[in-house]
C-alpha cells in the first residue's frame, strides 16, 4: 500500500518539511489558513527516495496516485488537464526540507500543447498571452526534463527579435510568438530526436521524473556539500493550478520581504513585474519596479498584500520571504518562507521582534548563529566584488575581518609606511615579539609559517586585526622584500585584500564594509548572558583589549599573558639585559626596571575591571624569544650594555634550544631564575593593594596563574616561595589582599595527576594550546605544513588547534576535571586555549564540566551566545 507519496495542499502543515519539503509544508500550511493559494499538492520526498532507489522506474502506483489527485484538482478549477477548450495548466516545483537554490528546477504552463494552446486562446481572448505561455513550456521544459542548453532558445528569440526590429519581447505579437513556437518544437526535434510531449501526463510524468533526479545533479550535491545538507532528504514536487501573472497589465507577479533582509529596516521590501511570468524576476530581462509602486498601481490589491504578509509574519513569527502572482488583479500567494539575511537584518530582526513581543528572549537567543557575530563586528567584502578577484594565496582563516592594502615585509618600513597614511598589511614568513609595532599599525597581518596558534594569529585575534597565518605556498623573502606564490612576485608597496574570515589573500583592492553593530550586538549579547549557565572571560592584557571585552561583555580576564607586556622597544630591551645578567645583582636593575612597567600595566588592568575577575599568568615563552636576531639590534644591544657583539652572540647561542616548545620555558624558567616569578608576583600584589587603597569598596582578588607546570612538587616548590614574596609584601605594606595562586593545565601529566596538584593549586585553566600539542606530538607553530595533506587524505577531520580533539585531548581533560572537581567540588576549572573562543569547542567543553572560558575579546560575544544556546 502506498503511503505517503502524494498529499494533498489541503491536508499538510507546516511541521511536515521532512515529508513535502520547505515549499510544499508551507503552501499546505498557507492553504490551512485560508490565504489564496492556487489549489495543488505535493509528491513527496518519500516518493522521491523511492523512485531513486527504483532505478529511477516511476511506479504505476505514483502515476495512479498523481491521476487521482489530479483530477480532484480537476473537479476544484473545474477544468480538466488537456482539455481542448478550458484546459488546467499547471506548474510543477522542485522544493526540498532546505532551500537549495542550486537546484530550484520550475516548469510552468505544463499542460499546454498545439491543441490546448487553441482553447486558452479561445477562453481568454489572447493569442498573444496562449503562444507566449506555450513557448514558456516548451523554453522550460526543453531544459529541466530534455537538459537542452537555455541558450539555444534565448538565441532564437533574440535572433527573431532582431530580425524583426524588436528592442523588447513585450512587442512581440501573437504571431510572432505562435512562429516561435515552431522553431522551438524544431530545436526539440533536433536535440532530443523526438518530438515534444502533446500528451499531458506525460508532460507530467517526465517533468516529476526530472525534478526527482535534479536531486542528484552535480550542482544540488555540490550545494549540499557546501552547506552541510544531509544527501538523504530527496526533494517534494509540487504541482499546482497556474495562475498567470502574463495576463496584460492589470497581472504581474514579484517577491517581497516582510523587512529589509539587508538592514533589518521594518516595512515591506520587494520588487514586482507587471505582464510576467515567475522566472521573469529573477531571469533580469527586465528590470523590476520596487513593491511601493504597485500602491499607486493596484491600491487595493497593494493592501491586501500587506495584510496578508502581516499575517504570515505573525503567524511563522519571523520575516518572510514570499512570491506572489497577480492575475487580472487577483492576489495569489506562490510561497513564503523564513527570509534569507545579513548577520545586521538577523540581529535587528530578532531584536524587533522581542520587541513587538512576537517573540521572547530566549527564542532570539536561539535564531542567532554564532558565526553571524563576526559579520557583525569585522568588515566582511563585498560579495559581488570577489566573484572577479584573483586569488594570490590561501592560508588559515587565522583572524577574521577582509583589509585591502600596501604590502610590507618588516614591522619597521610597516611603520613607517603607516606613518605617512599608507594602509599597511604585513606579510612575514612568522611573526615574533618585536614585530609588535608593526602589527599594531596594520589593516591585516599576514604569515607564511604557523598555525592557529602561532603568534601572529593569538595577537591578532586579540586586536581584532584581520591575519591569515601560515599560507605555506607563499615564498616571503622579507631581504628582497618580496613574496612569490603560484608564479607571482608581489613587491613592497603592491596592493593586497585579505581575507581573515575565509584565509584568502586576493591582488589588488577590493572593496568592504564595516562591521560596527555595537549597539545590536550588545542587546543579544545582554540576553544571551542572562541564559547563559558558564562563564565567558576574555584573554587581553592591554588597555585597548580589555576595553574592548569589557564593552564586549566578559565578565573579567581569564588570561593576562605577561609576555605581551614585555613587547614594545624599551621593555624588549630590558629584558634583553635582564637576560644577559650573569650575576644575581648585575639581574636586579632591569628586574626592578621591568618590575615598575609591569606595576605600571597591572595598575591599569585593575583599575579598567573595577572589581572583576583577573587572571594574570606569569612569563611563560623561551627566553631566547626576547634575544635581538639582527646584526644591527646586537649591535645596538652591545653597544647599550658595554659587551661585545661576540659575547651577545655566545649568550644568544648559550640559550638557543633545540626544542624550545619542550624546553627552557614556563614554570621551569622560575625554577631556574626565581627572581623573574618573585618580581611578577610582586608587581602585582603592589599594583592590586595600591588600586585597591585607592577606590573604595573595591575587592580585587588577584589570580596568579602559573604556566606548564607538570607535577605536584613543581607546583609546591613555586607556590611556597611566591607564598613567601606575597606575605613580605604584607608584612612591609602592613596591608593584606585575598589572592589565589594557581596553574594551567597543558601539559598531558598535569591532567593525570591533577588531583594531586589540586592539593597546591587554588583553580586551573586549561591551555588547549599547548595540551593539544603535546597529546597529538603536533608542533603548534609547524603543523600547518602537514595538517592539510592529513585532512586531503581523510586521516583528520579537522585541525585539532582550531576544534577541541574530543576524542584525546578531550579525554585528558575529563580526567582531569572529573578527579579536580573530585578532590574540591569548588575549584574552579577555565579554559584559555584557542578553542575557547570556537563555539563547536565550547559545545563540548560545557558538557564535560568547565566553569567558565576565556577567549580573544572579539569571540567573546559569540562564546556567550553559544553557551546559552546549549541547554
Ligand atoms: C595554551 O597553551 O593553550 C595557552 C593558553 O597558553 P599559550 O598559548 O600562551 O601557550
Ligand atoms: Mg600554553
Amino acid at each position: 500500500m502506498l503511503v505517503n507519496y502524494v498529499i494533498d495542499f489541503s491536508e499538510g502543515s507546516k511541521e511536515q518539511s521532512d515529508l513535502l519539503g520547505g515549499k510544499g509544508s508551507n503552501l499546505a500550511e498557507m492553504t490551512k489558513l485560508k490565504l489564496p493559494v492556487p489549489t495543488g499538492f505535493t509528491i513527496t520526498t518519500e516518493a522521491c527516495l523511492d523512485y531513486l532507489k527504483q532505478k529511477e522506474q516511476m511506479s504505476d502506483e505514483l502515476n495512479l496516485e498523481i491521476r487521482q489527485h489530479i483530477e480532484s484538482m480537476e473537479k476544484r478549477t473545474k477544468k480538466r488537464l488537456g482539455d481542448a477548450v478550458d484546459p488546467l495548466l499547471v506548474s510543477v516545483r522542485s522544493g526540498s526540507k532546505f532551500s537549495m537554490p542550486g537546484m530550484m528546477d520550475t516548469i510552468l504552463n505544463l499542460g499546454l500543447n498545439d491543441e490546448t494552446v487553441l482553447g486558452l486562446t479561445q477562453k481568454t481572448g489572447d493569442a498573444r498571452f496562449a503562444y507566449d505561455c506555450y513557448r514558456r513550456l516548451l523554453q522550460m521544459f526543453g531544459d529541466v526534463v530534455c537538459g537542452i542548453d537555455k541558450n539555444r532558445f534565448e538565441e532564437q528569440l533574440d535572433f527573431y527579435k532582431s530580425k524583426k526590429g524588436y528592442q523588447s519581447d513585450i512587442e512581440m505579437q501573437a504571431e510572432d510568438w505562435q512562429e516561435l513556437v515552431a522553431v522551438y518544437k524544431n530545436i526539440f526535434l533536433e536535440v532530443t530526436h523526438q518530438a515534444f510531449p502533446q500528451d499531458p501526463y506525460e508532460q507530467l510524468q517526465l517533468a516529476v521524473e526530472a525534478v526527482f533526479r535534479s536531486w542528484n545533479n552535480r550542482r544540488a550535491i555540490t550545494y549540499r556539500r557546501l552547506h552541510d545538507i544531509s544527501d538523504s532528504l530527496g526533494t517534494a514536487v509540487n504541482i499546482q493550478e497556474m495562475v498567470f501573472g502574463n495576463f496584460g497589465l492589470d497581472s504581474g507577479t514579484g517577491v517581497a520581504f516582510t523587512r529589509n533582509p539587508a538592514t533589518g529596516e521594518k516595512g515591506i521590501f520587494g520588487e514586482f513585474l507587471l505582464n510576467a511570468q515567475g522566472e521573469d524576476v529573477v531571469a533580469g530581462i527586465r528590470t523590476p519596479q520596487p513593491i511601493s509602486k504597485l500602491e499607486s498601481l493596484m491600491p487595493e490589491v497593494y493592501q491586501e498584500f500587506l495584510t496578508l504578509s502581516h499575517l504570515l509574519e505573525r503567524h511563522y513569527k519571523d520575516m518572510q520571504d514570499i512570491e506572489f502572482t497577480i492575475e487580472n488583479r487577483q492576489l495569489y500567494l506562490l510561497q513564503t518562507r523564513n527570509g534569507k539575511r545579513t548577520a545586521k537584518s538577523a540581529f535587528k530582526v530578532c531584536i524587533q521582534l522581542v520587541e513587538e513581543g512576537i517573540i521572547s528572549k530566549a527564542e532570539a537567543i536561539q535564531r542567532i548563529n554564532p558565526t553571524m557575530v563576526t559579520q557583525l563586528l569585522h568588515p566582511v567584502f563585498e560579495l559581488d566584488q570577489l566573484k572577479n578577484a584573483e586569488v594570490f594565496a590561501t592560508g588559515l582563516p587565522a583572524s577574521p575581518g577582509a583589509a585591502s592594502g600596501n604590502i610590507y615585509f618588516t614591522a619597521e618600513r610597516a611603520k613607517q609606511a603607516s606613518e605617512q597614511g599608507e594602509k599597511v598589511i604585513l606579510i612575514r614568513q612568522e611573526t615574533s615579539p618585536e614585530d609588535i609595532e608593526g602589527m599594531v599599525v596594520s589593516e591585516a597581518i599576514v604569515t607564511s609559517r604557523g598555525g592557529m596558534t602561532s603568534h601572529a594569529a593569538v595577537v591578532a585575534r586579540g586586536m581584532g586585526v584581520c591575519c591569515v597565518a601560515g599560507c605555506e605556498e607563499i615564498y616571503v623573502d622579507e631581504f628582497l622584500e618580496q613574496a612569490t606564490a603560484g608564479g607571482i612576485t608581489l613587491h613592497q608597496g603592491d596592493v593586497v585584500s585579505v581575507d581573515g574570515t575565509t584565509g584568502t589573500i586576493y591582488r589588488g583592492d577590493i572593496p568592504y564594509v564595516e562591521g560596527d553593530e555595537w549597539q545590536l550586538l550588545e542587546t543579544i549579547t545582554n540576553w544571551a548572558k542572562e541564559e547563559a549557565t558558564i562563564g565567558v572571560k576574555a584573554n587581553a592584557e592591554t588597555p585597548a583589549d580589555i576595553k574592548t571585552a569589557l564593552k564586549l561583555g566578559a565578565e573579567g580576564i581569564g588570561l593576562a599573558r605577561t609576555e605581551h607586556m614585555f613587547f614594545g622597544e624599551e621593555r624588549i630591551f630590558e629584558m634583553r639585559k635582564m637576560i644577559l645578567a650573569e650575576s644575581e645583582d648585575a639581574l636586579m636593575a632591569p628586574l626592578n626596571q621591568l618590575k615598575e612597567f609591569q606595576k605600571e600595566d597591572f595598575r591599569t588592568m585593575f583599575t579598567l575591571l573595577n572589581g572583576k575577575a583577573c587572571t594574570i599568568r606569569l612569563l611563560d615563552p623561551p627566553l631566547h624569544e626576547f634575544l635581538p636576531q639582527t646584526e644591527a639590534e646586537i649591535t645596538h644591544l652591545a653597544d647599550a650594555t658595554q659587551r661585545t657583539v661576540g659575547e651577545i652572540k655566545h649568550r644568544i647561542e648559550e640559550l638557543h634550544e633545540q626544542n624550545p616548545m619542550l624546553g627552557h620555558r614556563g614554570c621551569r624558567l622560575a625554577v631556574t631564575t626565581p627572581q623573574i616569578y618573585e618580581m611578577q608576583v610582586a608587581a602585582i600584589i603592589e599594583s592590586a593593594l595600591e588600586v585597591a587603597q585607592k577606590g573604595k569598596d573595591l575587592t580585587i582578588i588577584p589570580e596568579i596563574m602559573i604556566p606548564l607546570i607538570g607535577s605536584q612538587e613543581e607546583m609546591r616548590w613555586l607556590r611556597e616561595r611566591l607564598d613567601q614574596t606575597i606575605q613580605t609584601i604584607f608584612s612591609e605594606k602592613n596591608q593584606v589582599i585575598s589572592y589565589k595562586i594557581g596553574t594551567m593545565l597543558e601539559i598531558p601529566r598535569a591532567c593525570l595527576t591533577a588531583e594531586k596538584i589540586a592539593e597546591v593549586a587554588d583553580f586551573f585553566s586549561f591551555g588547549t594550546n599547548d595540551l593539544t600539542q603535546l597529546t597529538y606530538g603536533f608542533s603548534r607553530d609547524d603543523s600547518g605544513k602537514f595538517i592539510g595533506a592529513y585532512q586531503q587524505k581523510q586521516l583528520l577531520k579537522e585541525d585539532p588547534f582550531q576544534h577541541i580533539d574530543e576524542e584525546g585531548v578531550g579525554a585528558l581533560m575529563r580526567i582531569a576535571v572529573d578527579k579536580i572537581k573530585h578532590f574540591d567540588p569548588s575549584i574552579k576549572i577555565g579554559v584559555c586555549g584557542e578553542v575557547g573562543g570556537d563555539p563547536q569547542s565550547i559545545r563540548f567543553l560545557k558538557k564535560i564540566g568547565v566553569d567558565y572560558i576565556s577567549c580573544s575579546p572579539y569571540r567573546v560575544p559569540a562564546a556567550i551566545l553559544t553557551i546559552a544556546q546549549e541547554k
